[in-house]
């Protein structure tokens, strides 16, 4: 009889947030599949787990799920962990997930953290109904067109973003999902948790001056969520050509759009300048 895939949630960065069962599950299974046996060694030692790692990652995910595959028609018994959260959330075990299934294996999920839930719950947005888009493309264009066909999505909107692109980011949601509330929830669990909500204007002049660092999910309000979505979604740009087609001067215009949009002259000039929110 084939043995079982045990998929087991590690903590996000405080390394209590791991379940009993979780830590029993290390310990007996015959061997723990993980990305990286270096950054898994130091969990398990924490726990005093001695257990024995295998590396499984993007990179050699079909090879490893054939060798995984044997070992459960021999009987076997293996976790698959990823660096942190989830196994398969964004991380690598959906190929083993589905060759298990096909062998007959049983495949047992082991519960803990995943980023996006612990966001959307401290978020303060309404959670009744969530949609988790994963990481957004890299490519601007790309990622334009994804918030496109997010657009229109009647559930919480969440997203992973690295810290380099966060900026950029906000300032694409602000211009295709228009001025809707958000919040960046930063470090979960670690030292310099934080969770800044705002609006994606707010949030995209915020982010351009702090430097974004660690790990970073972003939560956004679902369309038409009531008074709080501004209706207006003109860019500041767009609205500094309007005013200067009425005869103003570029600066006078930049003064009166800045206004409008609840910024300072520098910000909105330091906007201007770096084009953020050209289409
Ligand atoms: N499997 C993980 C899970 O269950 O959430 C996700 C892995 S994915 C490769 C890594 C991304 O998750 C990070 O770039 C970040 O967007 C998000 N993430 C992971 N840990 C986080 C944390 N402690 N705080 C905020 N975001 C986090």
């Amino acid at each position: 009889m084939p043995g079982t895939l045990y998929l087991v949630a590690t903590p996000i960065g405080n390394l209590q947030d791991i379940s009993f069962r979780a830590l029993e599950t290390l310990k007996n299974v015959d061997v723990i599949a993980c990305e990286d046996t270096r950054h898994t060694r130091k969990l398990l030692n924490f726990y005093s787990i001695t257990n024995k790692l295998i590396s499984y990652h993007e990179h050699n995910e079909s090879e490893r799920a054939e060798e995984f595959a044997q070992r459960l028609q021999l009987g076997e018994s293996i976790a698959i962990v990823s660096d942190a959260g989830t196994p398969g959330i964004n991380d690598p075990g959906f190929r083993m997930v589905q060759k298990a299934h096909e062998i007959g294996a049983a495949v047992v999920p082991v519960p803990g953290a995943a980023a996006f839930v612990n966001a959307a719950i401290a978020s303060g947005l309404p959670i009744d109904s969530l949609f988790f888009g994963g990481f957004l493309p890299s490519r601007k264009g790309e990622r334009r067109k994804r918030l496109a066909e997010v657009k229109a999505v009647p559930a919480t909107l969440i997203f992973y973003e690295s810290p380099h692109r966060l900026c950029k980011s906000l300032t694409d949601c602000l211009e295709i999902l228009g001025n809707r509330q958000a919040a960046v929830a930063r470090e979960l669990t670690k030292l310099h948790e934080e969770i800044v909500r705002g609006n994606l204007r707010e949030l995209s002049v915020k982010y351009l001056s702090a430097i974004s660092k660690g790990e970073i999910v972003l939560v956004i309000e679902r369309s038409g969520e009531g008074k709080s979505v501004v209706k207006d979604e003109r860019s500041l740009n767009e609205r500094v050509k309007e005013i200067e087609a009425e005869g103003n001067d570029h600066m006078t215009a930049l003064k009166k759009a800045a206004k409008e949009f609840g910024l300072s002259k520098s910000e909105a000039y330091r906007i201007f300048q770096g084009q953020y929110y050209m289409r």
